[in-house]
């Protein structure tokens, strides 16, 4: 069944246009919403001149239209005793083929246009997991840098006192992202169970002991690169040998390296938001251990890798710099896994002039719309955040299957189903690029194939 405006109601001119002068009027100053939205509209124009129906029922009018926004105060006391306010927020974008599915993410720099690029994002990556989830993402401005465990404690249950209401393992299931690691979950879900007096899954990225999954840290890092080796098969290629640059030094990037290496490439770089680290001896399994101890537990800076290997150069943040060093490093692969516009067009353009063959996006559109052209005319092997990084809400998906039948599946059985996720999801986006007459290019492919699950389910749900 099908949803259409009144036969009457003709929609003069370019509808792409049209929803997207709207979405820049509606909501304006949110210039990375503005960004996702335009990125998948490219790729629509080739479904929408196939598939009129989606047009006639506004479908795009709809789908970048949050269900539900959900802004909140988030009142706490520091270590001193004084008063501290932060901004919460859960964007409730779109529940056509499941419950809202997407991670909160706790850094200073998060706001609503932020928190609804990802959030819009995630439906389209959600779908493409074959997973039944709908998109959603949240978060706070809180800066966990910095603070003792007991202000992120009080400042986790504070966020939670307010957000139990609005979410359910029926309705909305948040995990973990930028600032969100094991330790936050755990205080969100302490509170939660405290609040509800229930013990339910209701958040993913849970620790082992109470309805976590195995591989659910390693997922988004893991499934990368599975998705990386899908993308060079296709040229008879491997990552055995290569060189490759990580950014960032969290839980995408730390996995990331630690799947490279099974595989036999040699990660190079990694870094964090004062700078750049790059080992031209390579990040092996020891010098990956001191990262993640230094990071997770010790919670410092990545200069001090420098210190503990001398072979190391540690290269300073120049916010004066219109480039990244990181992305003027000669390699085979690059694998941007720290945060969005991290490539801009000049870090493509050196990337390209230094002969990179394959992007995999471990961050969430890491690169400008600017740099993913560039990739494409360039011919680069080029995988897009949400077809890439999904193996992390995939592997969400599976705690969640694993937490409604009570059981845990061995880690083999998770690895091997976020393998075969992975390997679909490439085989969707891959075929679904050819389908549509663009071959390799899986931008297209993720966004089409991400985006016909949803819009034919809301379809079949009507006009809500
Ligand atoms: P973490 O908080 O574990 O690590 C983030 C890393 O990126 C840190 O090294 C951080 O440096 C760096 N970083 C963050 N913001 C900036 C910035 N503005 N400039 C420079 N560096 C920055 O987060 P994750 O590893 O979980 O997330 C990394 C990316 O992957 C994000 O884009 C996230 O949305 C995406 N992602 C994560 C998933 C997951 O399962 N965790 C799933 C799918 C995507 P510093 O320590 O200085 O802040």
């Amino acid at each position: 069944m099908t949803v259409a405006t009144h036969p009457g109601t003709k929609i003069h001119g370019d509808y792409i246009e049209q929803v997207m002068i709207s979405v820049k009027a509606k909501n304006p100053a949110e210039p990375e919403f503005h960004q996702a939205v335009q990125e998948v509209f490219d790729s629509l124009r080739l479904v929408l001149a196939k598939h009129p129906e989606y047009q006639s029922a506004r479908l795009l009018d709809r789908i970048v239209e949050p269900e539900r926004v959900i802004m909140f105060r988030v009142p706490w006391f520091d270590d001193r005793g004084d008063i501290q306010v932060n901004r919460g927020f859960r964007i409730e974008m779109n529940s056509a083929i499941g419950p809202y599915k997407g991670g909160l993410r706790f850094h200073p720099s998060v706001n609503l246009g932020i928190l609804k690029f990802l959030a819009f994002e995630q439906v389209f990556k959600n779908s493409l997991t074959t997973l039944p989830m709908g998109g959603g993402k949240g978060g706070s401005d809180f800066d966990p840098k910095g603070k003792s465990d007991n202000e992120v404690m009080r400042f986790c249950q504070s966020f939670m006192t307010e957000l139990q209401r609005h979410i359910g393992p029926d309705t909305d299931v948040p995990a973990g992202d930028i600032g969100v690691g094991g330790r936050e979950i755990g205080f969100l879900f302490g509170q939660y169970k405290r609040l509800r007096n229930e013990f339910t899954g209701v958040l993913t990225g849970k620790g082992l002991n109470w309805g976590g999954s195995l591989i659910r840290p390693e997922a988004t890092g893991y499934g990368c690169v599975y998705f990386a080796s899908e993308m060079l098969k296709t040229k008879k290629d491997s990552l055995e040998g290569k060189l490759c640059l990580v950014s960032g030094s969290g839980n995408v990037s730390q996995y990331t390296i630690e799947k490279l290496l099974d595989l036999g490439a040699k990660p190079v770089t990694v870094s964090d938001s004062n700078g750049v680290i790059y080992d031209p001896d390579g990040i092996n399994r020891e010098k990956l251990a001191f990262i993640i101890e230094l990071k997770n537990v010790k919670r410092g800076r990545i200069r001090d890798y420098a210190d503990q290997y001398k072979k190391a150069i540690f290269m300073p943040t120049d916010i004066k710099l219109e480039h990244n060093p990181i992305w003027n490093i000669k390699a085979d692969c690059a694998f941007p896994s720290a945060t969005q516009n991290e490539i801009t067009a000049k870090d493509a353009a050196n990337l390209i002039k230094n002969g990179i063959k394959l992007v995999a996006e471990g961050a969430n559109m890491p690169s400008t719309l600017e740099a993913t052209k560039l990739f494409l005319d360039a011919k680069v092997l080029y995988g897009p955040a949400k077809a890439a990084n999904a193996g992390g809400v995939a592997t969400s998906g599976l705690e969640m299957s694993q937490n409604s039948q009570r059981l845990s599946w061995t880690r083999e059985e998770v690895d091997d189903r976020l393998h075969k996720i992975m390997i679909a999801i490439h085989r969707n986006c891959f075929e679904t690029a050819e389908k549509y007459g663009t071959p390799g290019n899986l931008v297209n492919g993720a966004n089409i194939g991400g985006f016909l699950k949803v819009a034919n389910a809301m379809l079949d749900q009507g006009l809500v």
